[in-house]
């Protein structure tokens, strides 16, 4: 796995290039927010990356939070999950470069996000793949449910049916 500056460097060198190529104004801020996002390891929404900028005195309007998120997906430097179902999306966001695949564990009741990785998949993508003849190009899973995580003890509403 490629060291967090040199991954830093490529980021900001991709970043750097999609703004030309859009004709966007390659702004300090813009990059700030990069440089955010791939400070972090987690799974965070919009409005949690837009108070840890002001957390850091950093302060950006949530606006260009908002748009500069459109952007790095567009450029391929953030991956966008919409977890949930079709009543309750949530969009969460992490980085991309220089991450493996993984899978993820939303919580029905806290929201946390937890991955994991575990090579069986990568088995059946290939055994699925060549049993259909089709190209997988990638996957996404997710499993929903209850964490044991601190401060998570609500049971979900309708668990009894
Ligand atoms: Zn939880
Ligand atoms: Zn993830």
């Amino acid at each position: 796995m490629p060291d967090t500056n040199s991954l830093l460097a490529t980021a900001r060198a991709k970043l750097e290039e999609s703004l030309l190529a859009k004709g966007l104004r390659r702004s300090s801020e813009r990059f700030a927010i990069l440089d955010e996002v791939y400070s972090r390891n987690d799974h965070f929404d919009a409005e949690e990356l837009y108070q840890a900028m002001h957390q850091k005195s950093y302060p950006v309007s949530r606006a260009t939070v908002y748009n500069t998120l459109d952007v790095l997906v567009e450029c391929g430097l953030v991956i966008r999950h919409q977890f949930g179902d079709e009543d309750n999306v949530k969009s969460r966001y992490e980085k991309s470069l220089g991450r493996r695949q993984h899978a993820h564990l939303v919580c029905v009741v806290c929201h946390r996000v937890q991955e994991f990785c575990d090579p069986r998949l990568h088995l059946i993508e290939t055994n699925v793949g060549n049993l259909l003849q089709f190209n997988v190009q990638s996957h996404s899973l997710v499993f929903y449910g209850q964490c044991a995580g601190d401060g998570c003890q609500t049971k979900p509403a309708d668990e009894s049916k």
